[in-house]
């Protein structure tokens, strides 16, 4: 669907200052029907390789084609939805303004842009405050604007800069059922986001970008809880009998400080659970062999200072 290919970007603020090479060598495929999340610290290059993206900026070098076609001969603006990070939006307008605005732009009728903007205003609880002007929204009432703008067209391709950024646990819920309703609807989503349990809960593929570099690519088998991790719960020492009825169920039996850690496959949790639970035995603590997505994204900052 969208290719990139060897990007390099950087910026030049002014003669006497320092370039800042912000987008080195990033090379990326994003398939149809992807969920791509974009993750790194602040200046780690992630808006400026959605602004790429978009051909709001030009790369110095490298490529990007959109559907096979070199992205400035391509027509997105009917395929792709973006919101920005700071959606800047017309302040004295109403959201349903701002709405049918957009819908003509697109060109859609005034009856599709009703009933898609009615539909999408709904899912994202912003139907009562359509008739008031913008610049008396909240930051997250904004946000959820925005993506009402994103989405108004029903573009296959939707690009969000930060979509939970500004809002509360409820706005985010939100945000999270609409992208997991767009997800299933097939569209192509490419978002970036430093909250990475969302991330984590949404994408099918996770880039980890740290001072320009796209330096490692995670499918979900990579970060989502699957069959093969070993899972290990630590109990006060057992006696003969009990470790004869969990024996089938484990992978390793290793005495600590006077416990026993019993290893096993994640697979198996519910049977070794419930057999502890009928020897009535208590469990101490427990680990993973799993990396967690935040432990990978820190090593890979750590590594890259
Ligand atoms: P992120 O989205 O990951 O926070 P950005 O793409 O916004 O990162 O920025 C990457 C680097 O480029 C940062 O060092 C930032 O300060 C710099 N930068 C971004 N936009 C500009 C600009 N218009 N002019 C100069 N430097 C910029």
């Amino acid at each position: 669907m969208i290719e990139l290919k060897s990007l390099y970007k950087t910026y030049s603020p002014g003669l006497f200052k320092k370039k800042v090479p912000a987008v080195r060598g990033l090379s990326l495929e994003i398939n149809h029907g992807d969920v791509i999340g974009l993750v790194g610290p602040n200046g780690a290059g992630k808006s400026t390789t959605i602004r790429m993206l978009l051909g709001l900026i030009r790369p110095d070098r490298g490529s990007i084609s959109f559907r096979g076609v070199p992205l400035k001969d391509a027509d997105i603006q009917y395929d792709i939805g973006y919101l920005p990070e700071n959606p800047y939006l017309y302040d004295h307008l109403t959201l349903e303004e701002l709405l049918a605005f957009s819908g003509r732009a697109s060109g859609l009728s005034s009856a599709e842009t009703k009933k898609r903007g009615g539909e999408l205003m709904e899912k994202l609880a912003m139907t009562e405050a359509r008739k008031r002007p913008l610049r008396t929204f909240s930051k997250g009432m904004l946000q959820r604007a925005g993506i009402c703008f994103a989405l108004l067209h029903d573009p296959s391709v939707v690009i969000l800069d930060e979509p939970m950024s500004g809002l509360d646990p409820v706005g985010r819920k939100m945000v999270f059922d609409l992208v997991t309703d767009l997800k299933g609807q097939g569209k192509t989503i490419f978002f970036c986001s430093h909250i990475l349990n969302d991330v984590e809960r949404l994408c099918d593929r996770i880039g980890l970008m740290v001072g320009g570099r796209l330096l490692r690519v995670l499918k979900r088998e990579d970060f989502a809880a699957h069959g093969e991790a070993s899972l290990h719960l630590v109990v006060n020492r057992l006696g003969e009998q009990e470790l004869s009825g969990l024996h089938p169920l484990l992978s390793d039996i290793a005495e600590e400080s006077g416990r026993h850690v019993l290893s096993f496959p994640a697979k198996s949790l519910t049977a070794v659970s419930e057999q502890l639970h009928a020897l009535n035995v208590e469990v101490l603590a427990s680990r993973s062999d799993r990396l967690s997505l935040e432990e990978m994204f820190m090593q890979a900052v750590e590594e890259n200072r």
